[in-house]
Parts: structure tokens; sequence; C-alpha cells
């Protein structure tokens, strides 16, 4: 099925499940996503982050998206993962990209209202949708501090002033965590909920435990980012597995490189609710 834009996931503020967006890299991180989506009849997010363009490419990554996610029935938006400049987002519309984020969150708060607004209505001239955030999510050693999670009063602000689809909000989750050691401010996630008009996407989850995540399922995150957790499992499993089996053929480390990805974005999808609801 052609990809489409975050509004078209099936999404609803009320219902208790949230799509999992899963930073792809190559081909392979991109089929696995898609495999899973299909195996679980669950709709999911090909995330295209900075560190991949660097890596791959942005025309290359949106392209492969696309063509890949005509493998499945299954509902798949392309979303540009933290754009830190409006040229990329440009960039990413012209190339057809469903949806994009802008981040923000090292801008004032009036710039960053402003510069997400520009965003705004760039993505929804292309049919696309659009995702700001507020507060500071941190990465690496780092911890969030009280003061950086997201004020509920200036979140509903900020959504109304920007027109944004989708509200990255920070909770306690950090960015880049290999294990999972952050917990997240469930109290505030309810009220986030309660009064923000938008769904509200959690960033870092590879850093916050199964029973968190769940939790934050059902006090209202409608979106969940995972990235450094499918990179950890497709970095274990090729070192066991070219220790163990040096003499086979690279494609066969490959495609078995990319079950063990599927296999783990489909767990994922369990947690989030997102399984059978595509
Ligand atoms: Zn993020």
């Amino acid at each position: 099925m052609n990809p489409c834009n975050m509004n078209e996931l099936g999404l609803s503020l009320e219902a208790p499940w949230a799509v999992g967006h899963f930073n792809i890299h190559n081909l392979e991180f991109t089929r696995a996503v898609v495999r899973a989506a299909e195996s679980e009849r669950s709709p999911a997010v090909l995330a295209v982050g900075m560190l991949s363009i660097k890596y791959m490419g942005l025309e290359a990554l949106i392209n492969a998206c696309k063509v890949i996610s005509m493998e499945t029935d299954a509902p798949i938006a392309i979303h540009l993962d933290h754009a830190r400049d409006v040229a990329i987002v440009k960039q990413a519309l012209s190339l057809g990209i469903n949806s994009v984020m802008f981040d923000g969150s090292a801008l004032s708060y009036e710039e960053n209202v402003d510069k997400t607004s520009q965003v705004v209505k760039m993505a929804h001239d292309c049919g696309a949708t659009a995702e700001g955030e507020v507060g500071i999510i941190p990465h690496g050693d780092a911890r969030v501090n009280k003061d950086d999670m997201t004020d509920p009063t200036m979140a509903v602000e900020f959504a109304e002033r920007t027109g944004v689809d989708f509200l990255a909000v920070s909770l306690g989750s950090v960015h880049g965590m290999k294990t999972a050691g952050a917990s997240l401010d469930q109290e505030l996630l309810q009220s986030l909920h309660r009064q923000v008009p938008v769904p509200l996407v959690l960033h870092g989850a590879s850093g916050v435990v199964d029973g968190h995540l769940a939790n934050a399922v059902a006090n209202g995150i409608r979106k969940i980012n995972v990235n450094t957790r499918l990179k950890v499992v497709l970095k274990k499993f090729f070192t066991s597995r070219l220790t163990r089996k040096q003499e086979a053929d690279l494609l066969e480390d490959y495609e078995l490189g990319m079950d063990a990805v599927a296999k783990a974005v489909a767990e994922r999808m369990r947690l989030f609710g997102s399984s059978g609801k595509a």
C-alpha cells in the first residue's frame, strides 16, 4: 500500500494503543520493520533520522521506505525525525515524505513556536503531518532535570499556536540508552493527556522498562520512538553470528539479522497494543 501520513494510521486520543516509530538506516532495517507490520497486522512509522541521512542519504532512504512499504497492506508512514532546520524539512517534503518532526527544543520557546508553525504549514500544504517538541529530552548519559520536563500549560499553548498534529513530551526518558533504566513521570503524563488536544509522543523508549511503557500507553502516549534498541539487537546478533559462522554467505547473515530485528519490532508492537490494528 502507498505510505500515508500519521493521521491515517488509525490512532485516536481515546483508544489506548500506540504506534511504534522505528528508526531505519538501510534497506535491511526498513524491510525488517515492514515485515513485522505485515506479520502483526500493525501500523508502523518508518523514521529517518539525521545520523542515518548522513550515513545513507535522504533521497535513498525515503525511496527505500516508499518501495518497501508497498510490500504490506498495513498502513505505514514515512517520518523525518528530529529536523533542526527548515531546509531539510523542505527537501524531505519535496521527496514525498508523509510526516516531519521539527525539534526546536534547543531554541527559545518563542523561536520554537515560530519555526514549528512554519514547518506545520509546509507539511500540511503537502498533505503531510507534523510533530513538534516541548520540553527537553536529553541524549546519552544525561538525566532529565525536572525543569526540562514538559509543562502542561505550555504544551497546550504550543499545540494551539503551532497547529502540530503530534507533540513530543519530556517525561523522564533519555535518547540513546542501551539498557532500560529511566522511569517516566506518569502523573505528569496523565495531566498532559487530559489537557493537550493532540496525540502525545514518547522519545527515548529504548531506555524505559516495558512496564513503564505499557503504563505510558494506558496514560495517553500514542506514538513511541524506538531507535537504539534495534541497533543493539542487530549488533548482538552479528557479534554472535560472525564468531560462530564465519564461513556462511554474507547474505545469509543479513537475512537472519533482518529476522532478529523484525522479531524485536513485532515484540514492541505487541507491547504498544498496535498488533491487529491494521
Ligand atoms: Zn527522539
